[in-house]
Formats: structure tokens, C-alpha cells, sequence
């Protein structure tokens, strides 16, 4: 008994931590860099072809990254673009969303996903979400109220949307929907890619995400005119031979051309992206496997834990894995116990939905004169924090622990048995 309640000291008080060390970094995909990644942009820099669309020895790194992906991905095409805020940017244009129009964005979520609506000069109008974390296809006709031109649905760290009832409420309004799977690459819903599902997805492969080259994204769709379009927005509206014919694009400026940015990706990130796609089923393997060893033995040694929900468990991708409590405090008393575990657990997003975020909530762009939030809209935008209420209540209750692919077996016990000690000795269980 003495030697039980020896044990069950926390390292909060005082008593012997759960690990000895932290949790490796959450970097799975830079956690992965090899000589592979070194050797492949050596090879580009030998070349001096950093160019994709011409150079005097092209590596063609982008292309075959594309082509890797669309394989994977079972997506006819997929454009590569330099990160993804600018797959947002470009999906959006490609959708042809604009000035007057609005876009179903879910409350939980980065910055990005509803900053880039408004870059777009569109406005965002939020959905709020589910026992998953992710919209929740019970509130998103609230919103639609025909001013509303596309949806955008994001897997929040690896847990799937639930993209069927979704995509029925979509078509019968009318609307287009973008998956931004910026955080959840390999993420699967009824067994197909997120990002595949809609009419256009979007992914990042910057550092924070599964895959990175530090920046990065790409856009993929199974549709020729959303494809030639997001082409010329992300190369000044043109449409170069190479895509054209490789994806058989109609190409005609008469029709076609628009202005455009450029967004094209280096054959530099591509040389490493490359390499890192070759390792998806190792990371997203590893990752998966660890994140169902971890349910499973804190399930066992702790009965009464509450996962975060999942649509289709089967398609998590295992980034994160979400322990729901009964209130905010209590996530945060586990949050500052937890590290001291050396488990480092987190709120995600300070536990606050996006719109509650300055960049949105002073419904302010750059020029600071009211665009495109000034739009005679017929039904008015308010921003009230009030607005989604199940966010506000769900997000602070839910502490998020990172499943790095590189956890051990004694590590995955280590963490199984200081969650257990956390739950008894703070009370939570
Ligand atoms: C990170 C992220 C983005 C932006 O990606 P960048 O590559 O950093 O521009 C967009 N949407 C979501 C949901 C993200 O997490």
C-alpha cells in the first residue's frame, strides 16, 4: 500500500516522473530526413535546374512528386505549390470564390483556413463542430443561406470529417466543398484519402505537419477545369505546355486566363518531398500504430477515459491522440501535470475557436477599408463569441498528446502507465 501511494506520487509534487525523458519532437516527417532527402537535392543543386517548368538538367522533383501523389491519392491531378495557405489560395480561386461571396469554414481550426477566405476577399461565416472536433454536419445549414459559395471541411489533427452527410447537404445547396488536409495527411474516410472526397483538397507540408520540406503544399482534384484553373492561378494565369499537355488542359488564354500569383513549387522542396511521400507508410504507419497501442492500454488501465470521437476510427491518421474531460480545469490541471510526466500534452488553439482571433474578429484586411467585409451581404456577418457554443465548450475540455511514429514499446508503456497515475492521482477518473 505504502509502496502504491509511493508510486502514484505525482512529478508535480515532487515524485518520480513517468519518463525520464520528453517525448520526441513533433516533427514526424523532419524526424525522418535522410541521407535520401540530402542525396536527392544534392542532385538538383548538381544540376543547377531549380526551376521546374526549365533549367539546363531538370530533376523534375515536382512532377514526380505529383505523380506519387495522384498515385497514392487515386486523384488524376495534383499541382504542387509552395505552401498550404497558398493550396488554400489557389483551390478558393480555382473554385472561383471572390468579393460577395461567403464560405462555411468550422470553428476549430488554423488560422489559415479562414484567413485565406478572406485573402480571397470573400468572407468566413463559422460552423460549429462535433463530438469529433471537426464540422459538424448538424450545424452547417444554419449557415447556408444561399450568400454561402463553398464549404471547406479540415480533419483537425488526424481524426477524419464526416464528409458523407456533409457532401449530401453540399449538393443539395448547391455548394462546392475544399477539404484542407493541411494536418492530416493520409487521413481516410470510409476508405478513401480525405482531400479526394470534395470537389478539391489542399495540403501543407510545412514543419509542424506529418510530411514537411519546411514549406510546401499541393493542391488535388478530379476535376480538368478546377485543375487548369488553380494551374493559372498559381503560375500568373498562364498555363505552360508542360501541365497542359501532361494533364490535357484546354489552354486557351481566350477562354481561360486570368490574373494569377505565383505559388509554383521549387524543384529544391520537391526533391525533398519527394522522399518524404516515399516514407508516408512508415510515418503514417508508425503513427498508427502507436496511437491504437496507446487506446487500447489506457483503455484497459483506465476504463472511464474519453477518447476524442472519430467518424471512422479506422481512417485516424494518429497524429494526436485526444482525452476528453469533464471541464476545462481539469484538461488544464492535466496539461501542467502531464509535463512534468514528461508526456507533454496541449489545449489546441489556446482552447479558443478561430473566429475568436484579432485577424478575424477585427474584420480587417490589409488595406484597412472595410474589404471585403463591407459587401452589401443580405444577411449581415456578426462575429459574436457566443456563436458556436459546442466549441467553446469542447475544445478546452480535450487535451491533445502527440504520437510520434518513433515511440518504443517501453516508451508507449511509460506513457500508458503515467496517464493512468495522472487520472488517479488528479482525481480524473
Ligand atoms: C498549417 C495549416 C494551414 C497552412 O499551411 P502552411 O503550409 O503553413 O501555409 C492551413 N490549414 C490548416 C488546417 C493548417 O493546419
Amino acid at each position: 500500500m505504502l509502496m502504491e501511494k509511493l508510486l502514484d506520487k505525482l512529478a508535480i509534487d515532487g515524485g518520480k516522473p513517468a519518463r525520464s525523458k520528453p517525448l520526441p519532437p513533433n516533427y514526424p516527417g523532419a524526424m525522418a530526413f535522410g541521407e535520401e532527402e540530402v542525396e536527392r537535392v544534392s542532385r538538383v543543386i548538381r544540376s543547377k535546374s531549380p526551376f521546374r517548368f526549365y533549367g539546363v538538367d531538370q530533376q523534375d522533383t515536382v512532377r514526380t512528386l505529383e505523380e506519387m501523389m495522384a498515385k497514392e491519392l487515386k486523384v488524376p491531378y495534383v499541382l504542387g505549390v509552395t505552401s498550404g495557405t497558398a493550396a488554400l489560395m489557389v483551390a478558393l480561386k480555382a473554385l472561383g470564390i471572390g468579393y460577395g461571396d461567403k464560405v462555411a469554414v468550422p470553428a476549430v481550426t488554423f488560422l489559415a483556413t479562414a484567413t485565406a477566405v478572406i485573402c480571397c476577399n470573400a468572407v468566413p461565416v463559422f460552423v460549429d463542430v462535433d463530438e469529433s472536433l471537426n464540422m459538424d454536419p448538424n450545424d452547417l445549414e444554419r449557415v447556408l443561406d444561399g450568400e454561402v459559395k463553398a464549404i471547406i471541411t479540415v480533419p483537425i489533427v488526424g481524426v477524419p470529417v464526416d464528409m458523407d452527410p456533409i457532401m449530401a447537404i453540399a449538393a443539395r445547396h448547391g455548394v462546392k466543398v475544399l477539404e484542407d488536409v493541411a494536418q492530416s495527411c493520409g487521413v481516410m474516410y470510409k476508405g478513401r484519402y480525405a482531400g479526394t472526397i470534395g470537389d478539391i483538397g489542399t495540403y501543407s507540408f510545412q514543419m509542424n505537419k506529418i510530411l514537411t520540406a519546411g514549406e510546401g503544399g499541393a493542391v488535388v482534384t478530379a476535376d480538368r477545369v478546377l485543375c487548369e484553373r488553380a494551374v493559372r492561378y498559381h503560375d500568373q494565369g498562364m498555363c505552360r505546355p508542360q501541365l497542359r499537355e501532361r494533364y490535357g488542359l484546354d489552354g486557351k488564354d481566350e477562354e481561360m486566363a486570368f490574373a494569377g500569383q505565383n505559388y509554383r513549387m521549387s524543384e529544391i522542396t520537391g526533391a525533398v518531398l519527394v522522399e518524404q511521400w516515399k516514407k508516408i507508410d512508415q510515418i503514417v504507419g508508425g503513427m498508427r500504430r502507436n496511437y491504437r497501442k496507446l487506446r487500447e492500454g489506457l483503455k484497459s488501465q483506465i476504463p472511464t477515459i474519453e477518447f476524442r470521437k472519430s467518424p471512422d476510427p479506422e481512417g485516424d491518421v494518429g497524429c494526436t491522440l485526444g482525452l476528453r474531460f469533464k471541464s476545462a480545469l481539469d484538461a488544464a490541471r492535466f496539461n501542467e501535470a502531464s509535463a512534468a510526466e514528461n508526456i507533454g500534452t496541449y489545449c489546441l488553439y489556446g482552447g479558443k475557436p478561430v473566429y475568436v482571433n484579432p485577424q478575424i474578429s477585427c474584420q480587417r484586411s490589409a488595406d484597412g477599408r472595410g474589404f471585403p467585409f463591407n459587401f452589401p451581404f443580405k444577411n449581415p456577418v456578426n462575429y459574436g463569441e457566443g456563436m458556436c457554443p459546442r466549441s467553446m465548450d469542447l475544445l478546452p475540455r480535450t487535451a491533445f498528446m502527440p504520437v510520434s511514429p518513433l515511440l518504443g514499446e517501453q516508451d508507449i508503456e511509460e506513457i500508458i502507465q503515467g496517464v493512468a497515475k495522472l487520472y488517479r492521482g488528479l482525481g480524473l477518473e
